[in-house]
C-alpha cells in the first residue's frame, strides 16, 4: 500500500460574514475533494494540543503523529536542518533574524526584506568579528538566519520580531527561564549589543540608509531550542517516505521524520507556486517512496492576508491543479490518500486558531461514510469522530 498526504496550510476557516456566513471550503468549487469526501471516512482532528501555539511546527508534528509536547523544539531547529546545519545534542539553534531598529523600536522584523546578499554579507562579517567555539552564525534566505550555540541550556524565553513591530527592544531581549538559562540569556545579549556596534557601519548597510532603504542595523535571536527526539518514521512504521513543500519548517520536520525531501522548482510558498509540478513530484514520489507527504502553504498566506476571494482561489487551484493532477494518476486500489489543513487560519483573525480541522482519509479497504463534501461543518459528522494524538496517522496507516 501506498499512503499521501496532502496539507493546505491553514485552509480550515471559521464562517466568514461576507460569504453569508459560510466557510472558504464551503463556497469554492472544489470537486476532487468532494469526491475524496464521498469515497472517505471523514473527521475533525486536534492538530494543537493544549498550551502549545497554533503553529505549523505543533501541527504538522501532530499530523505525523509526534507528540508536539515532546518534540516541539521552536522553528530555529527546523529551519537549521533544512538548511543542511548538523546539530549535536547539546547545541542549542536560534532563528536568528537581521532587524530593523529605530529609536529603541523594532521598526520591521525583516530590515524591510532585505535580499539574501546583502544579508549574507552582514552574516559573514558577524561570523569573522563574533564566532568562537560556543558561537556560529549560518546564513539563511533573505532576513532569516541561524544562530548556533554550542553546549548551551535552552531554558530562555525570546520574543518573536514580528509580533512585537513598534515596541522597545529593551523590554524585549532574551531572559532566563530558570538558573539553567541564565548564561544563555547572557550570551544572547551580548551578541545582540556587540553585533550592534559591526552592523551599524557596515558598508551593506550604509549602502542601504543612501538608497533610502532600512538598514540591517540588529539580530534578533529566538524560537530557540535542541535538536527534537523523533524516532524515524522507517524504524517506528517500518516505511520509507518523502516530503514535498516550499516551507524550511515543514522540512524540518520531514528530516526528523527520517524523510527526503523533494524539490520542485517554482514552489514558492505563495499563491503562485508551481501546482502541477508538485502534483507530479508527487506522484513519482509514490512510485519509489511509501509514504509522501505534499504540503502547500498559499491557503495560509491568502489567510493572513484576510483576502477572502485569494483563499478560495487557492483552495480551488490546490483542488483542480493539485489534487486533480494527482488521483487522475494513482492506483485507487493500492494507495491511501488523506486531506487534512494543518490548523485553522481565519481570514476574520488573519492569524492561526486551534479549532479541530477537517480531515479525510480515503483507504481502499474502508468503508465510506455518509460525508459528501469536504468542509468543516460536513467532516465534523464524519464516520471517524474527533480524534486527537497519533491516532489519525494510524487509521491511514492501518498501524
Ligand atoms: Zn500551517
Ligand atoms: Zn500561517
Amino acid at each position: 500500500m501506498k499512503y499521501l498526504v496532502l496539507v493546505p496550510d491553514g485552509a480550515a476557516d471559521l464562517p466568514v460574514l461576507q460569504l453569508n456566513g459560510k466557510t472558504p471550503l464551503e463556497v469554492a468549487n472544489k470537486p476532487n475533494m468532494d469526491l475524496l469526501a464521498k469515497k472517505g471516512r471523514c473527521g475533525l482532528m486536534h492538530t494543537i494540543p493544549d498550551g502549545l501555539p497554533a503553529g505549523s511546527e505543533v501541527a504538522n508534528l501532530s499530523i505525523l503523529g509526534y507528540d508536539p509536547k515532546k518534540c516541539y523544539q521552536g522553528r530555529g531547529v527546523l529551519e537549521a536542518a533544512s538548511l543542511g546545519i548538523s546539530i549535536d545534542k547539546d547545541d542549542v539553534v536560534f532563528r536568528c533574524n537581521t532587524i530593523c531598529v529605530e529609536n529603541g523600536l523594532i521598526k520591521s522584523h525583516s530590515a524591510g526584506h532585505i535580499s539574501t546578499a546583502e544579508s549574507r554579507q552582514l552574516i559573514e562579517t558577524l561570523n569573522n568579528e563574533l564566532s568562537s567555539d560556543t558561537v556560529k552564525f549560518y546564513p539563511g534566505l533573505d532576513y532569516r538566519h541561524i544562530l548556533l550555540l554550542k553546549n548551551m541550556s535552552s531554558d530562555v524565553v525570546c520574543f518573536p520580531p514580528h509580533d512585537n513591530i513598534g515596541k522597545p527592544i529593551n523590554n524585549l531581549l532574551p531572559c532566563a527561564q530558570s538558573p539553567d538559562g541564565r548564561e544563555t540569556a547572557e550570551l544572547l545579549i551580548s551578541l545582540i549589543k556587540q553585533a550592534e556596534e559591526i552592523l551599524k557601519s557596515h558598508p551593506v548597510n550604509l549602502k542601504r540608509i543612501r538608497d533610502g532603504k532600512q538598514p540591517a542595523n540588529f539580530i534578533w535571536p529566538w524560537a530557540g531550542g535542541k535538536r527534537p527526539d523523533m524516532e524515524k518514521f522507517s524504524k517506528r512504521f517500518g516505511i520509507s517516505g518523502a516530503v514535498i513543500t516550499a516551507v524550511d519548517l515543514i522540512k524540518g520536520i520531514g528530516i526528523y521524520a527520517g524523510f527526503d525531501v523533494i524539490k520542485v522548482e517554482g514552489a514558492t510558498g505563495l499563491y503562485n507556486t508551481n501546482y502541477e509540478g508538485k502534483a507530479e513530484a508527487g506522484v513519482m514520489a509514490l512510485g519509489q517512496y511509501d509514504f509522501v507527504y505534499v504540503h502547500v502553504e498559499a491557503t495560509d498566506e491568502a489567510a493572513h492576508e484576510g483576502n477572502v476571494e485569494l483563499k478560495i482561489k487557492c483552495i480551488e487551484d490546490f483542488d483542480r491543479r493539485l489534487l486533480g493532477n494527482i488521483i487522475k494518476k494513482i492506483d485507487w486500489n493500492n494507495t491511501a490518500i488523506a486531506l487534512i489543513p494543518d490548523h485553522f487560519t481565519p481570514v476574520s483573525v488573519r492569524g492561526h486558531t486551534n479549532q479541530p480541522v477537517p480531515f479525510v482519509i480515503y483507504h481502499p479497504e474502508f468503508v465510506p461514510d455518509s460525508v459528501e463534501k469536504f468542509s468543516e461543518s460536513a467532516c465534523a459528522s464524519g464516520g471517524l469522530g474527533i480524534i486527537c494524538k497519533d491516532i489519525f496517522i494510524r487509521t491511514l496507516l492501518g498501524k
